[in-house]
């Protein structure tokens, strides 16, 4: 049995990863539309000698290679769609596509679980089933493509014991791997709540119902969520977003509809916030004699890692890198939909440090490192050797 991967077995492989993110990059595809990557995927894997399943749950691709007697197996996961968005960077390799960027660094997500595949698959340094996942739609909160994946028996078609992830974290040193057990990012639910009052005249407000007011009085009894009924050692966000109402000066409104964002990191907080919700609107409406309709959005999930799976990843975060590159993240008010897979399956959701003065994500200017395209390869290639060690 020969060493493990480290980042320099991906030397000479380098310039051929900063090549394809390069050229990802430069061919975006919005969610749902990823044929051509899903194809340039699935022939690459299979030019390596991977059992490669296309469309899975749309424009998904599984490669599978089953190397020794090992029964244990693994799933690592690369998200591969781009954003609606107009990129502005100026770069050689920037986007071909109009009004299509990879503003998320999928592209480099993609080109590091595709690094990995190819090591993986000549070193073969491992005993067991290794399931790569290439998933479509991340950002597509309400078809979300780890949804539609799982919907298609991917945990049935491809079993896993445990699943990992990865995303570029801008704000962090290129290289530095960061990531904590337990929740990880927010739960992103959203909510339209309708007030419905009775119109009469401006000047004759005591013969309607003002669903202004009420509305108003809505607002503020909201504001008691987070400060009354979430543990204060918790996050939690009930915000407000849009609140329109009303036509005229003189006249009383027959109605008035608000929309909100949820956020929260753990499953019962994110029930607190919807309970809650509903409980207060519905009882403020009823004291003024209003009713309301309540609809809600449901986005993803909380990412939450399971503590065995993340000590583990830490683990060969700390043997790749070195402890100083190695750091507890912080709680990300951002959502993503690898969650929904870690409500199936053990794992661990990791973030790659983007550079500290990288970007931010979704902005026309950024762009995602190359120089983190090796440690994130590493990372996979390792963490499935050591996973898969028999
Ligand atoms: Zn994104
Ligand atoms: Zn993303």
């Amino acid at each position: 049995m020969t060493d493990f991967a480290s980042i320099e077995s991906f030397a000479a492989a380098e310039a051929r990863l900063v090549a394809v993110r390069r050229q990802l990059h430069a061919n975006p595809e919005l969610s749902h539309q990823e044929e051509k990557t899903a194809a340039f995927v699935a022939g690459q894997l299979e030019s390596w000698g991977y059992e490669v399943t296309r469309n899975v749950g749309g424009h998904g691709v599984v490669g599978r290679l089953k190397v020794g007697e090992g029964n244990r197996s693994i799933a690592l996961r690369a998200d591969m769609d781009a954003l609606p968005i107009t990129e502005s960077t100026g770069l050689a390799y920037a986007s071909t596509v109009a009004g299509v960027m990879h503003a998320c660094g999928h592209d480099g997500h993609t080109a590091i679980l595709l690094g990995a595949a190819e090591y993986l698959a000549q070193s073969r340094n491992f005993s067991g089933t290794l399931n790569l996942i290439f998933q479509p739609a991340e950002e597509s909160a309400g078809r979300s493509g780890a949804v539609a994946m799982m919907d298609d028996g991917l945990f049935e078609r491809f079993p896993c014991d445990a699943i990992f992830g990865l995303h570029n974290h801008p704000g962090a040193p290129a290289g530095m791997i960061l990531s904590r057990p337990g929740p990880l990012m927010a739960a992103s639910d959203s909510a339209t709540l309708t007030v419905h009052g009775k119109g009469a005249h401006a000047a004759r407000p005591h013969l309607g119902i003002d669903p202004i007011v009420v509305a108003s009085a809505i607002v503020m009894a909201l504001q008691t969520i987070v400060s009354r009924s979430v543990d204060s050692t918790e996050v939690a966000v009930v915000t407000v977003g849009t609140f329109h109402g009303g036509t005229a000066t003189n006249i009383i409104a027959d109605h008035a509809t608000m929309t909100l964002s949820l956020r929260s990191f753990q499953p019962a907080i994110r029930e607190t916030l919807k309970t809650r919700l509903k409980a207060i609107a519905e009882a403020q409406a009823a004291a003024w004699g209003a009713r309301v309709d309540l609809a809600f959005d449901e986005g993803y999930p909380a990412v939450v890692n399971d503590a065995e799976e993340t000590a583990f990843a830490m683990q060969i975060a700390r043997e790749l890198v070195g402890s100083s590159l190695v750091a507890e993240s912080p709680l990300i008010p951002g959502s993503e939909d690898f969650a929904h897979y870690l409500t199936r399956k053990p794992g661990c959701f990791l973030r790659l440090g983007n550079g500290e003065s990288s970007a931010a994500l979704h902005n026309p200017g950024y762009d995602f490192n190359d120089a983190s395209l090796t440690t994130g390869a590493a990372l996979w290639a390792r963490l499935a050797e050591r996973y898969l060690h028999s």
